[in-house]
């Protein structure tokens, strides 16, 4: 992607981690493309996906879920992919975000096992992106096989009205107490969070609800960009009951909810072309935009444990490919009483959820990091923008704008 929009310097300097609260503000170029083709290298030695998705297109595809849904699309089937984003690139001297650092390397990787790749990067909610989106496709691909929906932001534009939305993480009914981690500080805390108002949820609904993942494919289908048999799916949470009052029953639940209303919606309006929609459970896992949900980082620390003691901890590459390769593309898809995949089965197993319930009552700033893997945390947190990764010399001077 270099050139395409980044000002490129020619200035190297030594790139670390700056941590804000729950953000790291600076990214490492080769650290990121290391975990690219981490992700790339486990998707390789996986079998094959089944009938793969010849031309899949994923929206908030530069990091997390979408990252991983668009590696495994690209790497494990051979898909032709065009991913969406909203990312900064290097400017001034100074770092890209992660996520532009993942989508040039996968564009990379990609050109170099003669995969189709396009990157677009701009707000996915707004008409021009889409627009813009569809006039490649038509140019490029003619028709797409599978849409991922996988944006998570804290707001939205409303294309429609122009009004701009601000999700919160909030409960809902009553005010929650209950215990948090200060992850820049290794404390373990308690937090209250006064309950959302209407306004609170709708704003949340409006954002991280089912209204943009509707409009994409009303729109998609509109331009006869949708092939025959096309899928689509929406990542979704549920998670354990300590973390439901400010999850599942909270704003954001509101909002998740409303993908289940959304699901029902697409699946109607892509019946005439035998296509689907489906929403899938994920299980919990460290990003960028879990990391800054109150009390989730700390679940995810005693959660990781009782998983790796296991032997059945996975990432989000693990979790997209077992999606892809058992789920919507395998012979066997188990779907939930509501209609819902689920890749959280582990996370959920009930020997997990008893043992981490235990650890919570148990866990305090004193015994954190000798109970629960708040190491692999951070290691994870710190991978997300390129740090800690092995074969990198992050004492060496690097181009910020290298890739
Ligand atoms: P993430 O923060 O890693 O990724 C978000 C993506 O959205 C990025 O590619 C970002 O560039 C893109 N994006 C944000 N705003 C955008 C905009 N306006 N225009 C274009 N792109 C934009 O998030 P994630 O954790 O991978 O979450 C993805 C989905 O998976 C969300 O729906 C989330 O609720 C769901 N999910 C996450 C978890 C978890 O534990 N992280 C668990 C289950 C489900």
């Amino acid at each position: 992607m270099a050139g395409e929009t980044s000002t490129a310097t020619a200035t190297t300097s030594v790139i670390k981690p700056k941590i804000r609260g729950f953000i790291c503000v600076t990214a490492h170029p080769l650290g990121c493309e290391a975990n690219v083709k981490q992700q790339v290298e486990y998707v390789k030695k996986q079998p094959p996906i089944p009938n793969p998705p010849a031309r899949v297109l994923v929206i908030g595809a530069s990091t997390g879920y979408g990252l991983a849904s668009r590696i495994a699309a690209a790497f494990g089937g051979k898909a032709k992919t065009i991913g969406l984003f909203f990312e900064k690139p290097s400017e001034g001297g100074k770092p890209a975000s992660a996520g532009w650092y993942n989508s040039a390397a996968f564009d990379k990787l990609a050109k170099q096992a003669g995969l189709y790749s396009r990157s677009i990067n701009g707000d996915a909610f707004s008409f021009e992106i889409m627009d813009q989106t569809i006039d490649v496709i038509k140019k490029d691909l003619g028709q797409i096989d599978l849409v991922v929906f996988s944006l998570a932001s804290p707001r939205r534009k409303n294309p429609k009205t122009g009004q701009i939305h601000n999700s919160v993480l909030k409960p809902i009914g009553a005010s929650f107490t209950n215990k948090t981690l200060d992850t820049d500080r290794g404390i373990v805390k308690d937090i209250t969070i006064e309950p959302g108002t209407t306004d609170d949820i709708a704003e949340t609904v409006a954002v991280m609800g089912g209204e943009p993942w509707e409009l994409w494919m009303q729109k998609l289908k509109d331009a006869g960009v949708l092939a025959e048999g096309v899928k689509t799916v929406a990542y979704s949470y549920i998670g354990p009951e300590v973390t439901w009052p400010v999850y599942k029953d909270g704003t954001i639940g509101a909002a998740k909810g409303d993908l289940d209303r959304a699901v029902k919606e697409i699946d109607k309006l892509l019946q005439p072309i035998g296509g689907k929609a489906y929403v899938s459970i994920n299980q919990a896992i460290v990003t960028q935009a879990s990391s800054a949900i109150p009390v989730v980082p700390l679940y995810i620390s005693l959660l990781f444990r009782e998983l790796r003691k296991r032997n059945i901890l996975e990432g989000a590459i693990e979790q997209i490919y077992r999606l892809f390769a058992t789920q919507l593309y395998g012979d066997k898809p188990q779907y939930d009483e509501q209609g819902r995949l689920r890749i959280d089965d582990l996370e959920m197993r009930d020997d997990v959820q008893a043992a981490v319930a235990e650890l919570w009552k148990q866990v305090n700033t004193e015994n954190l990091t000798s109970i629960s893997d708040f190491d692999v945390y951070k290691s994870e947190f710190l991978r997300l923008f390129g740090f800690g990764l092995p074969g990198i010399d992050y004492e060496k001077p690097v181009d910020p704008a290298c890739l």
